[in-house]
């Protein structure tokens, strides 16, 4: 009774920890003494203690998923959200950390393992599984996928087929890719490439298609294109979920956003000059910014700053009102990381 209680006032706001396993390689002589968690999955819980200099610094979630938790574990707990997109819900799941700490994992799975796949293919599945099995009840969908880049505050089209249009978009005149919404509250980007799709397996030929443009987009350098530009952009997928029910006349539109977000870490300000300088602030200014509009809206405040960054605009018909939002926050165990971890959980915990 307490937990629905506690369920109604923060809304339809959750916060889910995960922390990745330590990789081969990394120094884990520290582990133990740094982070504590449930040690098994049985005995998965909503705390994690992180201690930094001796100090012990309590967190509490909606869940704590431990290093062994599997992709299959984290989907289970997020199928829900994923019928209620279909149910005609807006849906927005953000994966937040430092770079390295397992975003990407989370949303998008190791390439080429099944059993890794991550939240966006899986969610893909149950959609195009529903959509099969709700036929016979005269329900029709239809399915349209997006996928966008926010860099240094300017959105690129990742699934644009005009390479050099994707590669040229930095000076993209102010009409391309205007947000705009309506009174209805779907949104609409200016000149964004929007696909129809029929099955997961046009869903994934599309995800490599953006993964290739995200590459070719801004590094000169091919190697660490993945690592440097990922890490710098917020990659936000999109579906749109038009239903229609050819016997009760029911019509739904739901969508689910996935978001990617670029990496929380604090780059030395005395490092950073010239562009890298003005990437780290718009990172900032958005990270930050998100945080602002999700606190805002937990807190039922009257005035949430959706304005104040390219993302939170985007997103703004899908935050807040009765749509739903899920935000991960993904921790490294690695001891040097303590400080960036501490970062993290101090900036989920705020939006909790
Ligand atoms: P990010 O996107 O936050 O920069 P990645 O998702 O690329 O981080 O993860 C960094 C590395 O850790 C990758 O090699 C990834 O495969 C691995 N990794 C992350 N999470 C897990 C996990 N839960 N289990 C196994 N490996 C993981
Ligand atoms: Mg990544």
């Amino acid at each position: 009774k307490l937990h629905n209680t506690i369920q109604e006032l923060k809304g339809n706001i959750r916060v889910f920890c995960r922390v990745r396993p330590l990789l081969t390689g990394e120094n884990s002589s520290e582990e133990a003494k740094t982070i504590s968690y449930p040690t098994s999955l049985e005995a998965l819980g909503r705390g994690i203690d992180l201690m930094q200099n001796g100090q012990k610094h309590c967190f509490t979630f909606d869940k704590v998923f431990v290093p062994n938790a599997s992709q299959e574990d984290i989907f289970v707990e997020i199928s829900q959200l994923v019928q209620s997109a279909l149910d005609g819900y807006k849906v927005c799941i953000f994966a937040y950390g430092q770079t390295g700490s397992g975003k990407t994992y989370t949303m998008m799975g190791r390439p080429g393992n099944p059993e890794e796949k991550g939240l966006i293919p899986r969610c893909l599945e149950q959609i195009f599984q529903t959509r099969q099995s709700l036929r016979s009840q005269g329900w029709k969908y239809e399915l349209q996928v997006s996928m966008l880049e926010i860099y240094n505050e300017t959105i690129r089209d990742l699934l644009s087929t005009n390479k050099e249009a994707v590669r040229a978009d930095n000076g993209v005149s102010p009409q391309k890719y205007a947000i705009k919404h309506d009174a209805s509250g779907n949104t609409h980007v200016v000149e964004l490439t929007v696909v129809d799709v029929r099955s997961s397996r046009e869903v994934s030929f599309l995800l490599d298609h953006a993964a290739r443009n995200r590459q070719v987009s801004v590094l000169k350098n091919w190697k660490t294109a993945m690592n440097e530009q990922s890490s710098r952009s917020h990659f936000v997928f999109t579906l749109r979920i038009t239903g229609f029910n050819e016997s009760t006349e029911q019509q739904v539109q739901g969508v689910l956003n996935l978001i990617d977000l670029a990496g929380s870490e604090r780059l030395s300000k005395s490092g950073s000059t010239g562009d890298r300088l003005k990437e780290t602030q718009a990172i900032n200014k958005s990270l930050s910014s998100l945080g602002d509009v999700i606190f805002a809206l937990a807190k039922k405040e009257d005035h949430v700053p959706f304005r104040n960054s390219k993302l939170t605009y985007l997103l703004q018909p899908c935050l807040g009102g009765d749509s739903k939002t899920l935000m991960f926050v993904n921790i490294t165990p690695e001891p040097s990381s303590t400080g960036e971890s501490l970062c993290s959980l101090r900036f989920a915990a705020r939006v909790n």
